[in-house]
Parts: structure tokens; C-alpha cells; sequence
């Protein structure tokens, strides 16, 4: 009996309800015929601990972890990635036999191998990467593009303070400049990465003069509602590169699906269609 129960994951969050991991990770789970379900969990901030410790008494292999629990969930692990360090922060907790927490941060991955499941030449070591915004998904493609090699990554945030303290947090690696400078900088880059909330819903937009992205630079946002947020819009009209961000949701998950329930799954044209709806 013991041997044939399912294998149990979990997203934690407060907000949870609008979150697409349940949705994603029990298509794969039905796609490689695994016994498994994942659910999401609406935990307040301080009661993220003891539900961890109880999930992995019922037999938990791990969860994802969202906003507000991300920092809490490096806090609590026995070991982590170097990558959930040089972040910050985790999203992914796997839980071993012997009852101990694992923590990573599967975001860069996802960050990464989305652009090149899409444009499979794309060197990050070629030229500046602008990131907008300096919060934990600006922290994670900072991790990204680092690891990438790259070597000119310029920080722009509308709270100068936010992105100056990243530049001590990545050692002086990157360099800040005023979001008033938004065009010029752009103007001088091959990569254009959205890691602010603008752009969301349609509501909101990232103020730039459609002129300045150059044609050869690839164009990238982390929002997904809308798929093609306004900016990307532009760089399309400018003939740019384009990169959504479903891939990087997509993507992100491959490594804490691996460890839960250990197979490969795939991201594939249904999945997306499915996590559109
Ligand atoms: P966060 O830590 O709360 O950071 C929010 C960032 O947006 C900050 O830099 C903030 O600037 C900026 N911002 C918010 N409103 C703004 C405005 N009106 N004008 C200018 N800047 C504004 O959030 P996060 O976790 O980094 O997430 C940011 C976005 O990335 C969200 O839309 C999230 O859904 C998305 N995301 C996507 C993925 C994916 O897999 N595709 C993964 C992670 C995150 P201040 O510092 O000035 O407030």
C-alpha cells in the first residue's frame, strides 16, 4: 500500500488562486503517466514553517514557493543552491527522505533556457543587458545573465535606492543608472529585460520611445498577462527579437518537476495553450 501512494507537490502563496503551476505541473504529471497531484496551498506569512514541517510529515516530495514566502523558504532549508543564494531567495523546496529541505531557485534557469529554446545563438556575453526593475525577478535574471557571462548588465529601477542595493548584493557587478536615462541606455543595448510589474493587465506601460530599442537587440518581459505586453509590442514593431513571459513560467518549472517526481517533462505548444486559457 505504502509503496503505491502518490507522489504529493504543492504551490504556496497568499494570493494563490491565480497562480498556473497546479495547472502546469498536473498536465505533465498526466503526460508522463505519473501517480502524482499538485495543489496549491493559501499560506499566511507566518504560518509558512509549520506548514512546511506538516507537509513533509504527510510525505511531501517538495513545493513551490511564491510571494510573500520566497526569502522565508531560503531562510528554513539545511542546504541550498548557489544560485537561491546569489539570489536570495527560493522558489523551489524538495524534501529528501531523511526529512531535510533543499532549497533553489529554478527562475534564472527558466530565464535562460526559455531565450534559447527560442533563439539558440543568443550570446549574453554580446553586448549590454539593460534589466528594468530591482526586485526578486530582477534579482534572478541578474543571477541569469551573470552566469551566462556577461559582463555589461546596467540596472534601472524606479527606486534608485532598490538598484543600488543590488549593486553591493552582486558585488559591483552591475551598474545603476536613473531610469530617466531609460531611452539612452536602451538606445546602447542588445538586451531589453522587463522585470517590473509595468505592463500588466494593459494597465500600465514601460515608458519608452519606441526609436530608441535597436532593431538588433532582443526584447524580453517577465509579465504574461498580457502575452505580448506593450513593450514587446514595440520591439516587434521595431523588428526586434521578442521573448514572452509564459516561457520563462514554463521553464522554471522543469527542475523542481524533476526532482519531485523524476521524470523530464516538456514544454510544448499544448502547454501553452493550456496556460493561456
Ligand atoms: P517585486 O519584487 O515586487 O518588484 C516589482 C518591481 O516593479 C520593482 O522594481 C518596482 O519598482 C517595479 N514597479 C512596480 N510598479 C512600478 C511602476 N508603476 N513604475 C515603475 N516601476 C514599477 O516583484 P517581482 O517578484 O520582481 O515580479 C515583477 C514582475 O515579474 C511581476 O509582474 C511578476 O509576475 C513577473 N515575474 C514573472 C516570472 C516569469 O516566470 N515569467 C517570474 C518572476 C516574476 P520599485 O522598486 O520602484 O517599487
Amino acid at each position: 500500500m505504502y509503496d503505491n501512494r502518490p507522489f504529493l507537490a504543492a504551490v504556496l502563496g497568499n494570493p494563490i488562486s491565480h497562480s498556473k503551476s497546479p495547472r502546469m505541473h498536473n498536465y505533465w504529471l498526466k503526460k508522463n503517466r505519473i501517480n502524482g497531484y499538485y495543489m496549491p496551498i493559501k499560506v499566511k506569512l507566518g504560518d509558512f514553517e509549520k506548514t512546511i514541517k506538516s507537509l513533509i510529515s504527510m510525505g511531501f516530495s517538495g513545493v513551490n514557493v511564491t510571494i510573500p514566502h520566497k526569502l522565508s523558504a531560503l531562510e528554513i532549508a539545511d542546504e541550498s543552491s548557489e544560485t537561491a543564494q546569489s539570489i536570495g531567495a527560493a522558489n523551489t523546496l524538495i524534501f529528501s527522505k531523511e526529512k531535510k529541505i533543499y532549497a533553489d531557485n529554478t527562475d534564472a534557469y527558466g530565464f535562460i533556457r526559455n531565450i534559447k529554446s527560442k533563439f539558440p545563438n543568443w550570446d549574453p556575453k554580446k553586448g549590454a543587458s539593460v534589466v528594468l526593475g530591482a526586485g526578486g525577478a530582477s534579482r534572478a535574471v541578474i543571477a541569469a545573465l551573470l552566469s551566462e557571462g556577461s559582463r555589461k548588465i546596467i540596472v534601472l529601477n524606479r527606486t534608485i535606492e532598490k538598484a543600488e542595493e543590488l549593486k553591493i548584493e552582486f558585488n559591483n557587478k552591475i551598474s545603476v543608472e536613473s531610469w530617466s536615462h531609460l531611452d539612452e541606455i536602451v538606445a546602447s543595448s542588445s538586451n531589453i529585460i522587463n522585470t517590473t510589474s509595468l505592463g500588466m493587465n494593459n494597465e500600465t506601460f514601460v515608458p519608452i520611445d519606441p526609436k530608441s530599442i535597436p532593431k538588433e537587440a532582443l526584447v524580453s518581459d517577465l509579465v504574461y498577462t498580457p502575452l505580448k505586453t506593450k513593450l514587446l509590442k514595440l520591439g516587434q514593431d521595431r523588428g526586434s527579437k521578442t521573448v514572452d513571459g509564459l516561457g520563462m513560467l514554463m521553464y522554471q518549472g522543469i527542475p523542481g518537476f524533476e526532482a519531485w517526481f523524476g521524470q523530464t517533462p516538456l514544454v510544448t505548444e499544448e502547454l501553452r495553450k493550456i496556460l493561456m486559457k
